[in-house]
């Protein structure tokens, strides 16, 4: 009797926790539950099941319809955790500010946010993206010469990050990127611009963008960008992709140079 009235007790924390975790809740079905359970029925992983949907209905050589086909997937059937289209819009933006020449990307997955860069980079410029994981890497690359961009535009590096940032010069020609995109996994975000801070490939003045700087977060990435004394540091507070009700932000770096 007194273990069940313990039990009932924590019956109302337990409904406010459900409540105010709600959207974290279908998150986390939608993204890791759902897509695992498939795969154990025998279904192909999920990136394979985005590409043939993009296959399917994405107009060739049209970069937009190719990100809105992204969109409707995961909309309305699996979450893939690309940048999206509201935080897309602030990278669209500040792209088109800077028109950079020469643009970094670590983290591919499917391509979404490359395509997103590709069709707004300005005449002769190239994009690197690197990807570590072969399978993810070989759905992006599809999709991405699907959108219209050859390999002078767009060069996909297949490597973990910290084994392909200290051979982007001499291997694959970059001198210095003027604009980086971090969107891999979060715990490497610090130790890859410091990477490439020590391996001198940010120019004066370059812009970094890091994405889910508050969901997931990446708090020593932001402490280290907000403190170090080499960047401006600003946040664009918004919304997880295709989760209006759950906050992330995109941090925006601005190089000043070696200190
Ligand atoms: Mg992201």
């Amino acid at each position: 009797m007194v273990s069940a009235a313990v039990a009932l007790a924590f019956v109302p924390l337990l409904l406010s926790l459900l409540l105010r975790y709600r959207h974290h809740a279908a998150l986390l079905c939608r993204a890791a539950l759902a897509p695992w359970l498939r795969e154990r029925l025998g279904g192909a992983p999920r990136e394979q099941r985005a590409l043939r949907f993009v296959l399917a209905h994405a107009a060739p050589g049209d970069p937009r319809h190719v990100l809105r086909t992204l969109d409707r997937w995961s909309e309305a059937r699996e979450h893939l955790s690309s940048v999206g289209p509201r935080k897309g819009r602030i990278l669209e933006r500040l792209l088109r500010e800077r028109a950079p020449l020469a643009v970094l990307e670590l983290g591919t997955y499917c391509g979404y946010a490359t395509v997103l860069l590709a069709q707004g980079l300005p005449p002769g410029a190239r994009l690197y993206t690197v990807e570590m994981d072969p399978r993810h890497a070989a759905v992006a690359e599809k999709v991405i010469r699907l959108a219209g961009f050859d390999e002078r535009t767009v060069e996909l590096i297949v490597g973990r990050s910290e084994e392909v940032i200290p051979r982007l010069r001499e291997k694959h020609g970059l001198r210095k990127a003027d604009f980086v995109f971090m969107d891999h996994w979060k715990r490497c975000y610090l130790r890859d611009l410091q990477l490439l801070e020590a391996h001198d490939l940010l120019a004066e003045g370059a812009t970094v963008l890091a994405d889910n700087v508050i969901f997931p977060g990446a708090p020593h990435f932001l402490q280290y960008a907000k403190t170090c004394g080499k960047y401006r540091c600003k946040v664009h507070r918004t919304s997880l992709e295709y989760f209006r009700a759950i906050p992330d932000g995109v941090a925006e770096l601005t190089y000043a140079g070696p200190r």
